[in-house]
């Protein structure tokens, strides 16, 4: 399949390159210049996985601007801050065959690509998925080949033959995709989920198991997550964990599974770049207010993120 990565950052590098492994043709399409230039400089991308084997991948990168390519299948993984820029850069190459996929992180994407690509072109997902861009040209795949898993659904919730081609690519590729059919709780779940985890472990600049070994940390996930799922009750979403799953997944996710990792919001605020809070607590917090629910907790912590985004602009 002919795949454009949209947003060639640590989630694009690693789908595309994992999908360019598996067989098909890839290109990345950037803007952030050093980036580029570091790439085109030493003829690909060093990859790593957990700081070893440090290698160099070759790639195809265009900018939005030189592209001409005309893929089946684009993926989106920019921040979301970013995508509205990029979705008017690229949509001189975009035509009504082609489908939009994406696992960013956050709400708000969905309506964006929306401007662009009719519904029964969109399917997205989550991803638990460590990646870490050490800097231009250079990646680190946290965790061992075929490590993390991906969810992803259609808009439509009615898979098609494009779907499932997709979900096979995405298997060879060892990405481990479930395909569901329930889109906004698949993507709602997985905003609940990183509401807690990225947003205490960037505040406070810790990695993940330090959040889970903290003996108040079933408190503190607990209050957030009652906020949201009650504000998903209200709004009529079916989420898909349960109450005590999601908290059990939060305790995994932080103790055993990835204690060393540092969440991609964690990524943003160290670099001095806006983090994505206000798509995910703020999204959480939005909802609420169209349901006449209060999330008080989602409220302040997301005005804490910009107090702390604020602190190192002025430091
Ligand atoms: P990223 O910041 O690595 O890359 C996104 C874009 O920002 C790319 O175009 C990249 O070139 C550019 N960029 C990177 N560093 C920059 C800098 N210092 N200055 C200017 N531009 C820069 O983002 P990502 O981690 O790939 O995340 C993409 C989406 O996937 C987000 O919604 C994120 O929340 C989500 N996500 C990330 C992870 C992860 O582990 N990284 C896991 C799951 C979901």
């Amino acid at each position: 399949m002919e795949f454009a990565m949209i947003g060639a950052g640590a989630m694009g590098l690693r789908y595309g390159i994992l999908l360019q492994e598996a067989g098909n043709d890839v290109t990345f399409i950037d803007i952030w210049q050093p980036h580029i230039d570091k790439i085109r400089e030493q003829g690909g991308v060093y990859v790593s996985r957990d700081h070893q084997d440090r290698h160099l991948v070759p790639i195809k990168l265009e900018t939005p601007e030189t592209y001409q390519g005309d893929p089946d299948m684009l993926i989106f993984f920019t921040k979301q801050m970013q995508l509205a820029d990029f979705l008017k850069r690229c949509e001189h190459f975009f035509n009504d065959r082609q489908y939009a996929f994406t696992c960013m992180n956050g709400m708000g994407h969905i309506e964006k690509l929306q401007q662009y690509f009719a519904d029964d072109k969109i399917i997205a997902g989550t991803a638990l998925i460590a990646t870490v861009l050490n800097g231009p040209g250079d990646v680190d795949f946290m965790g061992k080949r075929g490590a993390g898993k991906m969810n992803m659904a259609n808009l439509t919730e009615k898979p098609d033959e494009m779907t499932h081609r997709l979900f096979d690519e995405l298997q060879k590729a060892q990405m481990n995709p479930t395909l569901t059919t329930n889109f906004k709780g698949t993507l709602m779940t997985k905003v609940i989920f990183n509401s807690v985890i990225n947003t205490l472990c960037t505040m406070f600049e810790i990695p993940m198991g330090e959040l889970g070994n903290f003996e108040k940390a079933y408190d503190l996930g607990r209050q957030l997550i009652d906020e949201a799922y009650d504000i998903c009750e209200r709004a009529g979403i079916t989420l898909v964990s349960t109450r005590e799953e999601e908290m059990y997944a939060l305790d995994i996710n932080t103790r055993i599974d990835m204690p060393l990792h540092y969440p991609s919001m964690y990524q943003d605020m160290i670099h001095d770049r806006p983090t994505e809070v206000d798509y995910i607590n703020g999204y959480i917090a939005d909802l609420g207010r169209e349901y006449h629910y209060e999330a008080k907790t989602h409220i302040f912590l997301t005005n804490l993120v910009h107090l702390a985004e604020y602190h190192r602009a002025n430091e």
